[in-house]
């Protein structure tokens, strides 16, 4: 049985996970999830990447906006804001709650994050295992520039669903990351992998936070399995979302070849850039990564499934 890693954000990785999943039934994956998106509002603890991923897998999510529970009520939120509570911005359903709540007792009751998310798994069935990168906290927040001529730094959903990515981001720190262990079942998971794949997710925000996992990076690089990931950037532009802002802030085009680039042919072994972008297929292999030109839009799981199989068959031809 094949056995793939997989680290995801929220809507790129889940998207690509139900494609992969369509692609190769019979493999075994593991997914590494991204907290650093994770907030606590209203009391509540709210992992939006790792809810995206198992409302997705698991037939949950409002499939349009690619977030959030289908069928959704914001009972709770209107009333929070007649009593004048906020934060008013960011968008917490009823059902969705219900998820938060569930977490938030559970970590008070002292289990760590990993097993609540395998608590949450076993009602959505995601066919995959979902792990949280770590059970530690760690929070990506976003430097930006103050009123005052200075600096500061907010929480990336302030800056992401508030502010709309519109303020130039000067930096983003994954805060504690620096102190976080890889959560139970992360390492073995790569170590026993036989592929690791990074989907179309955010290479800042996303899979740079989990890379920023101290022992997750050197785990995949020492892995000594095909390392094979699919760009996020076509033709010049994040297909949805605002990566483009984060990419400046680390210094990275947001071209498909520099995102490659920024990744390195140290961790990477082949990169997938879709047709529009096959031009840069030449750069990508000047600096050593096996790369192809195939589509990559997900505009349905068939069409994602063939995304999966073309990663699959680039980790063939690298696998030493
Ligand atoms: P988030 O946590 O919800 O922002 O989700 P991810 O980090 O997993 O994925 C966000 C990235 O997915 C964005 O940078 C998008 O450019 C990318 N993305 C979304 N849809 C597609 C698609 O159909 N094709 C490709 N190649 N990338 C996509
Ligand atoms: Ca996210």
């Amino acid at each position: 049985m094949q056995r793939i890693v997989v680290l995801a954000g929220g809507i790129g990785g889940a998207r690509f996970l139900r494609g992969l999943k369509k692609a190769v039934p019979d493999a075994e994956i593991t997914v590494v999830g991204n907290t650093g998106d994770d907030i606590h509002l209203f009391g509540l603890k709210v992992c939006p990447d790792l809810d995206t991923v198992m409302y997705t897998l698991g037939g949950g999510i409002h499939e349009e906006q690619g977030w959030g529970r289908a069928d959704e009520t914001f009972a709770v939120k209107e009333e929070l804001a007649a009593y004048g509570v906020g934060p008013d911005w960011f968008g917490l359903g009823d059902r969705d709650i219900a998820t938060h709540i569930v977490r938030t007792q559970m970590i008070d009751a002292g289990y760590p994050l990993s097993a609540v998310t395998e608590a949450l798994c076993t009602r959505w069935n995601p066919g995959v295992r979902l792990l949280p990168m770590t059970d530690d906290r760690v929070e990506t927040h976003v430097v930006i520039d103050a009123e005052d001529g200075g600096r500061k730094a907010v929480h990336f959903q302030e800056y992401w669903v508030r502010l709309r990515a519109v303020p130039p981001a000067r930096a983003v720190v994954p805060v504690g990351a620096e102190q976080a262990k890889p959560a139970p079942g992360v390492l073995d998971a790569i170590a026993s992998a036989d592929v690791v794949l990074f989907p179309p997710s955010n290479p800042v925000v996303s899979v740079g936070t989990i890379l920023a996992v101290p022992g997750i990076r050197e785990a995949i690089a020492d892995a000594g399995v095909p390392v094979v990931g699919l760009s996020p950037i076509v033709g010049g532009a994040p297909v949805r979302g605002m990566a483009d802002k984060v990419l400046a802030a680390v210094g990275v085009e947001a071209t498909a070849a520099a995102v490659a680039g920024h990744y390195g042919s140290g961790l990477l072994d082949g990169w997938l850039v879709d047709t529009v972008d096959a031009d840069a297929v030449p750069e990508v292999e000047a600096a050593g990564i096996r790369c192809r030109a195939v589509p990559l839009m997900m505009t349905d799981t068939d069409a994602t499934a063939r995304m999966a199989h073309e990663a699959l068959s680039l980790a063939e031809e690298v696998r030493v």
